[in-house]
């Protein structure tokens, strides 16, 4: 007999598609805003597949559509912090990374009324220069972590940390980490589960790592940003360090195969999947 599927967590980074190119949010207003649209685009998908999500929030565009907050709350899914600013958190100051951290998580408690539980860091930048910002995390009520890639690349990654979810404890709280997924095969750790590597590989490439994850009894995380689904978007010029091959990359799949993914496997928000997972 088949072993129950395992329950992966789907998670969304919750920013619009000019936020996450390293541009500083004092020059955001230059840009099309279209998170609107798009984030009901993509709520309106999820409700088709009838899978729910966790939203990681990003602040700035929280307090901007508070509308958007309330839609993505009615609709059941949970709602998480990705920070105010989407600056690298290795980049910042901890009385910066705090401030920042108070006023993403306020905002967002104000307009649910839930207690705001899970984090992503933009750009996955907890890394060895910034653990301190998982201690600021606790501090502030936050009970899981979802921010550290084990692979490393110019921007994010702490190579040879645990593949799977576990535990960091410190002196006054524990902190739950979900590493962002991965295959490891003979001679590297290979990054699978969403943004631009669920774009790139082919998407049977991709059933297949998640399925390995899921065969050897450990759930993954996929993430993707609502701006991939929105293959109309506008065209900047982009250093090729920042994403200039990556972010425009073969934006026109992502639906089809999004669908795809909801279908061949089962997901729930991260929190509800913690439940499911024993913790070293
Ligand atoms: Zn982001």
């Amino acid at each position: 007999m088949a072993a129950p599927p395992i329950t992966n967590a789907l998670t969304i980074d919750f920013e619009d598609w000019y936020q996450g190119l390293e541009i500083p949010y004092s020059e955001w207003d230059k840009f099309e805003d279209r998170i609107v649209p798009v984030g009901r685009k993509l709520l309106r998908i999820l409700d088709e597949e009838n899978t729910k999500a966790t939203f990681f929030m990003l602040g700035y565009v929280a307090e901007k559509h508070p509308e958007l907050v309330k839609e993505i709350e009615a609709a059941g899914h949970e709602i998480g912090t990705h920070g105010f600013s989407h600056t690298l958190i290795y980049t910042q100051t901890p009385e910066v990374f705090r401030a920042e951290m108070e006023r993403a998580i306020g905002f967002l408690e104000d307009s649910t009324g839930k207690k705001v539980v899970g984090h992503r860091a933009p750009f996955f930048s907890i890394t060895k220069d910034s653990l301190w910002a998982l201690d600021i995390l606790g501090e502030l009520g936050v009970e899981y972590d979802s921010s550290i890639f084990p692979v490393l690349n110019y921007r994010y990654g702490i190579a040879g940390s645990p593949r799977f979810p576990y535990k960091i404890e410190r002196e006054n709280f524990t902190l739950k980490e979900f590493p962002v997924s991965t295959l490891q095969l003979p001679k590297i750790t290979l990054p699978i589960s969403g943004g631009a590597y669920f774009r790139i590989y082919p998407y049977q490439m991709t059933k297949q790592c998640l399925k390995a994850v899921n065969r050897s009894g450990n759930a993954f995380t996929f993430y993707l940003h609502p701006w991939e689904l929105d293959p109309d978007h506008p065209k900047i010029k982009l250093p090729r360090r920042i994403a200039g091959i990556t972010h425009y990359f073969n934006l026109g799949a992502t639906e089809r195969r999004l669908r795809k993914l909801l279908r061949d496997f089962k997901f729930a928000p991260m929190k509800d999947v913690f439940e499911t997972i024993k913790l070293n």
